[in-house]
């Protein structure tokens, strides 16, 4: 065999050795993206990040106290796989505190964030060919952790272009291979926070119907304008024991503690169970130092929540505004989270080549919108600083508007506009 056929050969079956599972699961674009600014940034390129995922606020002293002290002690072993007896209290006492609603520890699993807690639940509860139902604009990973699971997302838009689905459509989509609805609410990406009779409505209909509704409640404390986020429990008849409501959350938002990888889930004891086995084949328990480090965020001051929640409060306001200046867009203001969603389809309908020309052009990155269901849309993030959301926003209307000055420096390099 000559060098090149077995070359052919050999990648060949490099291809063929990847399951059809792999195959069916594209990079995540937002991950990628991470990459590409970073990659940028190394080289000197005077990037600004508008497609960030998370707050650039301190994680909160107590938890790095915590974690401290843990680390200190030199003993840092597995865990049980459903978490620490510590933290699975705290989640007891957030849940009452915050969704006015008292649970047991045996309602709780603690996850390597809370994308692991959604992948391991969703493992939990779909057979091959199940139907889960996604409201678009929809967080990026929900359809492929469903397909993860052999399971087939069924998405449902908004067709007058808001944010807030209609329950006439939701219904429409459920069959009878539907075992679930996930609702994300202030929402990634779109930051709408859904109504409280949409909500009241989507408990009733999933009682009735006995499917499975996962709340993913992530940006839950992150919600603007004096509104108040609304508990889904307070709609729910049937009791904990035998529940298909579920709530998925944890510390990586509203204590900017992305990097510690701590999210939980809420559900009926036996899915809990069920939970805890996948999991204990997987990555066993979460990090008993993190772990500790999110007692300490949970029981701590609380104070950071508030500060984190009203900054960004302020950076929306900057950017709706200044997003308001660009004739075309058309923008909706987010109620909660730290994201914007803004129509760029008067100037380009594939959001994914006006991404590409951001980035290329103007060294903006954005996340386009096709990613999350709805193209023509960029999703924008306003949780880096006053002066990249204005900066960002300014290079993004001149690299659109034809009537702006043919040149721009971005850092020290001068740009002349050559596309039209
Ligand atoms: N749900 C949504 C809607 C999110 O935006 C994210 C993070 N981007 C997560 C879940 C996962 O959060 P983590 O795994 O960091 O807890």
């Amino acid at each position: 065999m000559d060098l090149e056929m077995s070359k052919n050969s050999f990648s060949k079956r490099q291809t063929m050795s990847i399951s059809q599972l792999a195959k069916s699961i594209p990079a995540s674009p937002t991950l990628a993206l991470n990459d590409t600014a970073r990659i940028l940034k190394e080289k000197g390129e005077a990037v600004i990040h508008l497609g960030g995922g998370e707050p650039k606020s301190k994680a909160p002293l107590d938890a790095i106290l915590a974690a401290s002290a843990k680390l200190n002690t030199a003993e840092i072993k597995y865990t049980p796989t459903e978490g620490i007896p510590a933290l699975r209290k705290a989640v007891v006492r957030y849940t009452e505190e915050n969704y006015d609603h008292l649970v047991s520890p045996q309602n709780i699993i603690i996850s390597n964030g809370a994308k692991q807690s959604l992948s391991v639940l969703l493992l939990s509860i779909i057979d091959p060919q199940d139907e889960v139902i996604v409201l678009a604009p929809y967080w990026v990973s929900y359809p492929e952790m469903i397909k993860l699971a052999y399971g087939k997302p069924v998405i449902v838009t908004p067709e007058d272009g808001r944010f807030e689905p209609r329950m006439a459509d939701i219904t429409q989509a459920v069959g009878s291979y539907t075992k679930a609805i996930i609702v994300n609410s202030p929402s990634n990406p779109s930051g709408a926070m859904y109504s409280k009779t949409l909500i009241a409505e989507l408990v009733t209909y999933c009682e009735k119907k006995d499917i499975y509704l996962i709340m993913d409640d992530i940006y839950h404390k992150l919600v603007f304008d004096g509104e108040s986020w609304t508990s889904p429990y307070q709609f729910a008849k049937v009791n904990d024991e035998k529940s298909k409501l579920i709530i998925v959350n944890g510390v990586s938002k509203a204590y900017a503690m992305t990097g510690f990888r701590i999210g939980w889930t809420i559900a009926n004891p036996r899915l809990i169970e069920a939970m805890v086995n996948i999991q204990a084949q997987t990555t066993s328990c979460a990090s008993g130092l993190l772990q500790v480090a999110a007692v300490g965020a949970l029981t701590g001051v609380q104070s950071g929540v508030e500060s984190l929640r009203t900054t960004l409060q302020n950076n929306r306001d900057i950017m709706i505004r200044e997003l308001r200046t660009m004739e075309g867009v058309r923008v909706e203001k987010p109620g909660g989270t730290f994201y914007c969603f803004p129509d760029f389809s008067a100037y380009e309908k594939s959001a994914a080549k006006l991404s590409k020309l951001l980035l290329d052009k103007v060294r903006v990155v954005t996340v386009p919108g096709n990613e999350f269901g709805m193209d023509g849309h960029l999703r924008l993030s306003y949780c880096g600083s006053i002066k990249d959301i204005k900066e960002g926003v300014e290079r993004i209307k001149w690299a659109l508007d034809p009537n702006a000055p043919n040149e721009i420096y971005i850092g020290d390099r001068k740009m002349m506009r050559d596309w039209s």
